[in-house]
Formats: C-alpha cells, sequence, structure tokens
C-alpha cells in the first residue's frame, strides 16, 4: 500500500511515493511561493499529479512549517507561509480527490524516526530538531502527541532564560535563541567582533567578513576539528541538554533523537547535551537515563514521516 508524503518548507516543496517500509520509491520538488497559499496548493496537487501518473497511491500526507490543528487539517498559523486558519487538507482534497491529512513538520520528521529511524525500539520519545530554530516531536504510548489544540512539542520557546536574549515570538529568553542556529551564529559574531582570537579561522572561513558566518559553516569547520567552532557547538549543546532534563521531568522519555543541521555535528553536539542532561535530571541516580541517537532518517524524514500518517 502505497502513499505520498509531502514536505512545505520555506522555500520549497518536496514529495515522494512512500511504501510501507518507510522509503521512498519515487520522489520530486516544487519551488514553494511562500506568498500564496493557493499558489503552494497548486503546487502540491501539480506535485502529487506527476507522482501519481506512475504510482497507486491511497492517500497523501502533509507535513507543513506551522502550527496544524488537532483536526489534522488545518493549519492555523505559519510563521514563513501565509496561512492563516486555511483548511488545508479540505483545498488539497478538492484539488487531488485522495484523502488528505496535514501535520506539522517537525512531528512528521518525529513520526519518521520513530517508525523507520533511530527510535524503532522504543514506545516513548522526544525528538528534537536542531536547525536554524529548534523544532519538537513527543511520541508517548507508541502515539504521537498533539495536545488540545494541536500545539504540544513546540520546545523552542519554552523559557530557558527569564529576561533573556529576545526571541522572534516576541518574548524573551526561549530555548531556540540558546540552542539553535541562530545560537551559534549570534555568539560567534559577538566573540568575532570583539577580536577574540579563537573566532579567527571562522572569520577567516567566512571569507574575512563576520556578518557572512553561518550556522552550516560553523558546523563544518567544528567536523574539521577547529577549537573556536567546537566550543560554539558545546555550548550550545550544554544549553540543549540543560533545557531536555526540564523536558524530561514532565515526559520521562526512554530515546532523545537529535535531528537538523547542526546535528550533523554528531558528538561534538550529543556529548555536552548527554553531559548537561545527566547533571541536571532529577533523581538521575534512580532512574535509566536516556540515550541520545542521532537522527537517521536525513531530510527524508518529513516526506516519510508524512506519508506513513495518512496511511
Ligand atoms: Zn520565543
Amino acid at each position: 500500500m502505497l502513499s505520498i508524503g509531502v514536505d512545505i518548507g520555506g522555500t520549497k516543496i518536496a514529495a515522494g511515493v512512500v511504501d510501507e517500509d518507510g522509503t521512498i520509491i519515487a520522489a520530486t520538488t516544487r519551488s514553494t511561493p511562500a506568498t500564496d497559499p493557493e499558489l503552494i496548493e497548486a503546487g502540491v496537487a501539480d506535485a502529487v499529479a506527476e507522482l501519481r501518473s506512475e504510482h497507486d497511491v491511497v492517500g497523501i500526507g502533509v507535513g507543513a512549517a506551522g502550527f496544524v490543528g488537532a483536526d489534522r487539517r488545518t493549519v492555523v498559523f505559519a510563521a514563513n507561509l501565509a496561512w492563516r486558519h486555511r483548511s488545508l487538507a479540505e483545498e488539497l482534497e478538492r484539488l487531488v480527490s485522495l484523502p488528505v491529512v496535514v501535520e506539522n513538520d517537525a512531528n512528521a520528521a518525529g513520526w519518521a524516526e520513530f517508525r523507520f529511524g533511530a527510535a524503532t525500539e522504543a514506545e516513548n520519545m522526544l525528538m528534537v530538531t536542531v536547525g536554524t530554530g529548534l523544532g519538537g516531536a513527543i511520541v508517548m504510548n507508541g502515539q504521537l502527541v498533539r495536545g488540545s489544540g494541536g500545539f504540544a512539542g513546540e520546545i523552542a520557546h519554552m523559557t530557558a532564560v527569564p529576561q533573556g536574549q529576545w526571541c522572534g515570538c516576541g518574548r524573551r529568553g526561549c530555548l531556540e535563541q540558546y540552542t539553535a542556529g541562530t545560537a551559534l551564529v549570534r555568539t560567534a559574531k559577538r566573540r568575532a567582533a570583539t577580536g577574540d582570537p579563537l573566532m579567527g579561522p571562522l572569520v577567516q572561513a567566512a571569507g574575512g567578513a563576520k556578518k557572512e558566518i553561518d550556522g552550516p559553516l560553523i558546523t563544518r569547520l567544528a567536523q574539521q576539528g577547529d577549537p573556536g567552532a567546537r566550543e560554539l557547538i558545546a555550548e550550545i549543546g550544554g544549553w540543549l541538554g540543560e533545557g531536555l532534563a526540564s523536558i524530561a521531568a514532565l515526559l520521562d522519555p526512554e530515546v532523545i533523537v537529535v535531528g537538523g543541521g547542526v546535528s550533523a555535528a554528531s558528538d561534538l553536539l550529543l556529548d555536552p547535551a548527554r553531559e548537561a542532561y545527566a547533571a541536571n535530571l532529577t533523581a538521575r541516580m534512580h532512574r535509566t537515563v536516556a540515550p541520545f541517537e542521532q537522527a537517521r532518517m536525513g531530510n527524508r524524514a518529513g516526506i516519510v514521516g508524512a506519508a506513513d500518517l495518512a496511511r
């Protein structure tokens, strides 16, 4: 039984036909005209039509970067796309004449790791996506946790530091401001501006312009062994571990899966996170400390997870 998974990001629509083992057997992409909901939907319908010309599918799962209602049909709000209380499922069903379910993109990716990736042995999983921003997905007792309005698992805007860094959400001190690519880049630029010699190789790799420093560059230099870049990654790893220890007090996960662009730094990020997690965990002498696993599905996760949820 095949289904189609669609991953709608800020710049492109990626779609694939997925089988029951989580394998993508055909794929295609369209660019995302982020400002126009109808054009996004037409792009999805066009990609789906292309895939269906070669494959029989039973349904469509859509992962969207935004708040998705608990009904799994409505995009309530998306920061980088034009949807506001849009019934995406209904609009798409009209265009493609197949059942459609909509899921938050981080939830779709988390579901893919739970079903086919780094957490297939677990019943209780927490996944964090450390990219430009911070995403979260919760699976408890084998079920994706969506919350009463579909807003569960949004760990980015938990308060990490009262009165801390301003966040794009309008509040201060959110966990995302300390644990994601934005934090990496901000700290690197600040340290470079003070003439910190440890930031020298990073500025050089950015062509001498500290404004060109970005997350992927820091991750790459860290992988190559640069001490300054490694220190930056370790710092956000520490914050991540501390934040996850708080979350563990609530959820008691069996395994924590870490994905997203910064997770390419692997143990350079995960080891400091593990250490801070264990150090901040309540009753740590009397419980099993959840292992941190690197995500395995990579950028296929959104498509595979959405497709599996549609099945
Ligand atoms: Zn925030």
